[in-house]
């Protein structure tokens, strides 16, 4: 077994950048992250005329135009496993709120009375925005053109994920979190457990909306 430390890759943004990787059975997992998306350009003109080298903010605000973006953006964070045959998979922070439902949002948000007139008009207007403000997604990855999608009968092995295993490389991380404007929260998280039968990687989107009930039609 070898865990190897690397040095993180160049960073446009000079952030400090961690970054592991651990191989196993001819399989590489690896992640790297770093800090916070910052809420400020400081470059807006040369993100403006070389939109090849923008900042991560600015991408983040080009390539998703969402009205805002969550509080907290982790734009460096990511899970990569690639296959010994070399089929990638990727859990990245840009393409998981690529997934979140912009300017067709078929979710119907109903609220008490109460709830309304306890909110700003600020609040509101965020709620009939068509796009979904809870930051709602289904993405499943990132797979790079040579991995192939099949699917199966098989169910995830609970039993299996049950047992003692030892655990050889383990790590957790946050792509986004918000607070919904201090009305609930929305968190996209990605775990992963390397054990010497399997390893387990779990993808998890949490929603809590206080006094707000989402309808799907
Ligand atoms: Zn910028």
């Amino acid at each position: 077994m070898s865990v190897n430390s690397v040095k993180g890759e160049v960073d446009v943004q000079r952030l400090p950048t961690d970054a592991e990787e651990y191989s196993y059975c001819g399989w590489l997992f690896k992640y790297t992250k770093s800090h916070i998306l910052h809420s400020l350009c400081t470059t807006s003109e040369q993100c403006k005329t070389h939109p090849e080298s923008q900042c991560l903010l600015c991408l983040f605000t080009n390539c998703l135009n969402l009205p805002h973006l969550p509080e907290m953006v982790f734009p460096r964070n990511i899970l990569t496993i690639i296959h010994p045959n070399g089929g990638k998979i990727e859990f990245n922070t840009l393409d998981a709120l690529k997934k979140v439902c912009n300017g067709k949002l078929s979710l119907q948000v109903a609220c008490s009375q109460e709830w309304q007139e306890s909110r700003s008009s600020e609040h509101l207007e965020q709620k009939i925005k068509p796009f979904d403000w809870t930051f709602s997604t289904d993405y499943r990855g990132t797979l790079s053109q040579d991995a192939v999608v099949q699917s199966t009968e098989d169910k995830i092995d609970i039993e299996m994920l049950k047992r003692k295993d030892k655990i050889l490389f383990y790590h957790e991380m946050m792509l986004y979190e918000d607070e919904l404007h201090d009305n609930g929260i929305s968190s996209c998280t990605i775990k992963i457990r390397v054990m010497p039968s399997s390893f387990f990687i779990l993808h998890r989107f949490f929603l809590r909306v206080d006094g707000v009930m989402g309808i799907y039609k």
